[in-house]
């Protein structure tokens, strides 16, 4: 498959010593020099603030097949020991999911490189991946991702708890174009529609008419659906001027897609 060359990225994911604008999350646009100006934590001394440790792991999606420069760049860059719990960190750079709190996953960074990648190669994602959805913010890891190589992300969270943990995860970095919303997910989120990109990080038994519909032309959607009792697989929906078309991939396993705000 053809690739573009990645598209320039908003910056390195960085510390900032300015707080976070209320209620969004805050995205920086500094440069690579914010590496410096990042904050002790409790990780210190582990080596998990060394971006050697991301770059392995980036070398390990590479070989397991995540092409996209893009992404890789993206993976290399978010600090994911920063999302999870401190007893957990030393996991953090591990291919595995971690609980998150209220009985939720981060999902296994494999399958977050792997869903974004399928989102830079649509038609809108190669011509430089405009507005994208997240249903299931979680602690906000795939989000941060996905703010690097995305112009805008909208990413929405049924549960209280999750949305406040990814807001305090996400306001050190100042992303402004990441904006996080407490909300049923199986609506989408119409006030950002139309999405070049839609990504669900909760398994259901079909897709919601509603992210069709929010899909933009050119637009794809990734998402895990179930298959058969107990299996899941990744469904990916794209969206052209004759109507959509749909394709089955590979088996995953993500934590169930529920309705309401809890
Ligand atoms: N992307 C997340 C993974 C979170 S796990 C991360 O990087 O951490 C999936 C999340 O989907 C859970 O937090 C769950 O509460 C949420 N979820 C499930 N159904 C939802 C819905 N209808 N709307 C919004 N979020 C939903």
């Amino acid at each position: 498959m053809s690739e573009r060359p990645p598209r320039p990225v908003p910056g390195w994911i960085a510390r900032s010593a300015q707080p976070a604008p209320a209620g969004r999350a805050a995205v920086s646009r500094a440069p690579a020099i914010a590496a410096a100006m990042r904050a002790p934590s409790p990780a210190v001394g582990l080596g998990l603030d060394s971006a050697a440790v991301r770059a392995r792991m980036a070398q390990r999606l590479e070989a397991a097949g995540i092409a996209h420069p893009g992404v890789l760049h993206a993976m290399a860059t978010v600090e994911r020991h920063r999302f999870v719990d401190s007893g957990l960190v030393n996991q953090a750079y591990e291919d595995t999911s971690l609980p998150i709190g209220l009985g939720q996953t981060i999902s296994k960074p494999s399958v977050v490189a792997r869903m974004i990648e399928l989102l830079l190669n649509s038609e809108a994602g190669k011509a430089g991946l405009g507005r994208v959805l997240e249903i299931g913010t979680g602690c906000g890891y795939q989000a941060a991702v996905l703010a690097m190589v995305a112009k805008e992300v909208y990413s929405i969270e049924r549960l209280r708890g999750l949305h406040e943990k990814a807001r305090n995860n996400l306001r050190p970095w100042r992303l402004a174009n990441a904006h996080l919303i407490l909300g049923d997910g199986m609506q989408g989120f119409a006030s950002g529609a139309p999405y070049a990109g839609i990504i669900c990080a909760a398994g259901g038994a079909a897709v919601p008419d509603a992210w069709c519909d929010q899909l933009a032309v050119g637009g794809r959607l990734v998402a895990p659906v179930v298959v058969s009792a107990g299996k899941q697989a990744l469904l990916v929906i794209d969206k052209s001027s004759h109507g959509f078309k749909q394709s089955v991939l590979e088996a995953v396993n993500f934590v169930p897609l529920k309705s309401g705000i809890a």
